[in-house]
């Protein structure tokens, strides 16, 4: 499938914690961060991250990563809340640039197919 332009974008993401680091009863530190580009997650060297935060994180950055209407939420709103209701971090999802991606190393299925119809 060469000479197809099949290519697509997606945002790559930087989710960082944010908010008051004396209320943190987590191992959460302000300005800790990972990356998302495609469907890879990347974590600077030896910086740990919570797997509840990372849980409540996990189901949105999907989302995020895509285009998005301007009326949608999904494009304003861009802070999540620690899953620990005594922890006050919040974690910023921020877009930080666009990969192009092409759809024939990402899937098996040709383009077009929705596969709901
Ligand atoms: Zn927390």
């Amino acid at each position: 499938m060469t000479g197809i332009c099949d290519e697509f974008e997606l945002w790559d993401l930087r989710i960082e914690v944010v908010g008051d680091q004396d209320g943190m009863v987590c191992n959460h530190k302000v300005g800790d961060y990972f990356e998302l580009s495609g469907e890879n997650l990347n974590f600077p060297d030896g910086q740990p991250f919570s797997i509840y935060a990372l849980a409540a994180l996990l189901p949105l950055l999907p989302a995020k990563q895509r285009m998005t209407d301007m009326n949608d939420w999904m494009t304003t709103d861009a802070e999540v809340a620690c899953p620990d209701p005594y922890c006050t971090a919040r974690f910023r999802i921020i877009r930080t640039g666009k990969t192009t991606f092409r759809h024939h190393e990402t899937t098996g299925l040709p383009p077009g197919e929705a596969g709901n119809e």
